[in-house]
């Protein structure tokens, strides 16, 4: 899960809200490509979301406790060993003045409902309990994001990898289920509309954007295509459905070679997504 959602979100890095005709042009999973504006995060090269992920889903394999502050700790932990771009201005700024959970709590206004708290929830849904996936998504999400719609939208990235993790339907019913799910612990729902054009900021279009894409696509590859086509800010669209895509056998896995090949691989790239996917794997349940 963590190599697939990598990939796309460092695909997607390539096309973040770039001009529409240069998407048309360049997204055919040939290769990464250089952002035309962004020039600190080179091809290959994942982001953010891939970045707190990696916070979240090592956490969930340790023995810390699950709470606002132990999260709010591996956040400054995984920026301060690997700083990289990506970030949000004001966010980046923090973190890049901060050494610990507490003194990022102490500086940041945590109302957001931007894509934050969703693009970094997917490993949560590897839990076997709803229940679970709920409650840790919030959490997690209040961090930064303690307004409804921001944490609701993380916890329906979650239910999303859960839906595909645990086989629970056909793949086109996916934002059906959520929508159930999350209703009966009291959200709004609307996980099972249609998503069609640009992709703003907000976590919600980003959430419901993957949904879309994934409840059409046949295989890996089609659903990274599709998500890249919306424009916007489609990193975070391709990085919460490809955490889901990757965690059912119903859609085909055809990430191109040339992808998986050249996905950074430093210190905290493929090799060592590839080896805490296997303890994810093997440890959550
Ligand atoms: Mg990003």
């Amino acid at each position: 899960m963590l190599v697939e959602l990598a990939v796309g979100d460092a695909y997607g890095a390539g096309f973040e809200y770039a001009d529409p005709d240069f998407v048309a042009s360049n997204n055919t999973l040939n290769r990464y490509v250089q952002h035309p504006k962004h020039s600190g995060i080179r091809p290959g090269q994942y982001t953010d979301d891939t970045q707190m992920t990696l916070a979240v889903a090592e956490l969930l394999v340790s023995n810390e406790p699950w709470t606002e502050g132990s999260v709010a700790d591996k956040f400054v932990e995984v920026f301060r060993r690997d700083p990289r771009e990506g970030y949000a201005g004001g966010f980046y700024n923090v973190l890049s003045h901060v050494r610990s959970g507490s003194e990022l709590q102490d500086r940041i206004t945590p109302h957001s409902d931007k894509s934050g708290a969703a693009m970094r929830a997917g490993a949560i849904g590897l839990c076997s309990d709803v229940d679970q996936v709920i409650r840790y998504a919030d959490i997690q999400a209040r961090v930064t994001h303690a307004t409804p719609l921001g944490i609701e939208s993380a916890q329906a990235a979650a239910l999303a990898v859960h839906y595909c993790r645990y086989n629970i339907g056909p793949v086109s019913n996916i934002g059906a289920w959520i929508d159930a799910e999350i209703q009966e612990y009291g959200g709004l729902g609307g996980w099972a509309r249609v998503w069609n054009g640009p992709v703003g900021s907000r976590g919600w279009m980003s959430v419901l954007a993957a949904l879309t894409a994934l409840s059409a696509a046949s295989s890996l590859s089609d659903l990274l295509t599709r998500c890249v086509n919306y424009t916007g800010d489609v990193d975070t669209v391709a990085t919460i459905a490809l955490a889901a895509a990757s965690c059912t056998t119903e859609l085909v896995a055809d990430l191109p070679h040339a992808l998986l090949r050249d996905l950074e691989n430093g210190p905290y790239g493929h090799d060592y997504l590839t080896e805490l996917d296997k303890v994810l794997f093997r440890v959550i349940q």
